[in-house]
């Protein structure tokens, strides 16, 4: 690709001894904001995540790239140590890209790292990006709002700092209060937080929407109830990065998805929510 920005901006300057905390997408590198482009083509070295695209780091053939993951069987990095590297770098006197997935600041750490910069006295600039929790269910074919469907959206994490289930999150209250839940992390515990929000009245029927590796080629989606989602979690085979969606707006994918759409599948239901009008009426 020409990875050439519009000259119709002034596009800021990456100077030495800055870092950049950049959102990557979720995954799909179209998805990339304008700004992270435009560091890609500055950076003399990139910290990237897992959950980053390669073909996203080949718009800086320039830059060293260090890797920053945590997952895929190779050795994870502290939290701690990402952290200070990104300092040693800045002040080693580098423009310094540090490339998170999704968006720096959702369920990302990316608080944490530009906390420590700031302390230590470093300069940054947050660029945010398209959130998985997001652009997830937009390509499995689910808004994330809809009028019909919900007013609120409750993002949670299914994880907490020790990989347990968040003791911290009123699930309860989740239950009571969420329209829609969108759920990161949550493939290991799914199963424990369904039975708490069943428990604290979901009904057990509740459309959920489980997408894996959103927004990439191999992306998946199945279709379950709240009963059911373990279950079929584990019998469909899917494996994280995940993104759980629980809540009256997946049944809209009978109608939204629409990239089994484009490659020629007929809708499988044009009013999923039975609302008997026309979509742009009331
Ligand atoms: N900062 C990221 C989230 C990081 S936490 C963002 O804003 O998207 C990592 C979790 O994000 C994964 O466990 C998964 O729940 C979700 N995730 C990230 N990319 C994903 C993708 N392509 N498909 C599905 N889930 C994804």
């Amino acid at each position: 690709m020409d990875a050439r920005l519009p000259t119709s901006h002034d596009w800021p300057e990456l100077m030495p001894g800055w870092v950049w905390l950049c959102g990557a997408g979720p995954g799909d590198p179209g998805l990339l904001t304008l700004h992270a482009l435009n560091a890609l083509r500055q950076a003399d070295v990139i910290v990237y995540d897992a959950l980053v695209h390669e073909g996203i780091l080949d718009w800086a053939p320039q830059a060293e790239r260090i890797y920053a993951g945590k997952r895929g069987g190779k050795p994870s990095a502290k939290q701690r140590d990402i952290s200070l590297r990104l300092v040693d770098l800045a002040r080693a006197g580098r423009r310094v890209l540090r490339l998170k997935g999704g968006d720096p600041f959702v369920f990302g750490r990316g608080g944490e790292e530009a906390q420590t910069l700031v302390q230590h006295g470093i300069p940054i600039r947050i660029v945010p990006g398209i959130t998985a929790g997001i652009a997830g269910l937009a390509y499995a074919g689910i808004p994330v709002t809809h009028r019909d469907v919900n007013q609120s959206v409750t993002f949670v994490t299914g994880h907490d700092r020790a990989g347990l289930t968040p003791t911290a999150l009123d699930w309860a209250g989740i239950a009571r209060g969420s329209q829609v839940i969108v759920m990161y992390m949550g493939m290991k515990h799914i199963g424990e937080i369904a039975g708490k929000l069943i428990a604290a009245g979901r009904a057990p029927t509740e459309p959920v929407a489980v997408t894996t590796t959103a927004t990439l080629e191999d992306q998946r989606t199945i279709e379950t109830t709240l009963e059911r989602v373990a279950a079929d979690i584990a019998a469909a085979g899917l494996e994280p990065p995940a993104i759980i969606c629980i809540g009256m707006a997946v049944a809209l994918r009978q109608a939204l998805d629409w990239r089994a759409y484009a490659e020629g599948a007929v809708p499988r239901d044009l009013d999923p929510l039975g609302l008997r009008r026309p979509a742009e009426t009331g």
